[in-house]
C-alpha cells in the first residue's frame, strides 16, 4: 500500500438479525459507527417530544422524530 492509499470505510458483512441490525443502527452513526449522542426536546405547547441524534465525530444531526405526548 502506497502513502496515496487509503482505507476510507471498511465493512465486514456478516449475517445479522433484524433486531440487531436495527439497534446497531439506532445506537450507532450510520457513517462512521460512532455512538450517536440523543437529545430530546420537549414541547409541551405542541405536546410532542423532538428525538435528535447527533453524531459528535461527523458532526451530523440525524435521525430526527417527532413523538406525541398523551
Ligand atoms: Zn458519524
Amino acid at each position: 500500500m502506497n502513502n496515496k492509499e487509503k482505507i476510507v470505510a471498511q465493512f465486514n458483512i456478516q449475517s445479522i438479525s433484524f433486531r440487531e441490525q436495527y439497534l446497531e443502527e439506532y445506537f450507532q452513526c450510520i457513517l462512521c459507527g460512532t455512538e450517536l449522542v440523543y437529545t430530546h426536546d420537549t414541547d409541551f405547547i405542541y405536546q410532542t417530544v423532538e428525538e435528535k441524534a447527533h453524531c459528535p465525530h461527523c458532526k451530523i444531526e440525524s435521525k430526527n422524530h417527532s413523538h406525541k405526548l398523551q
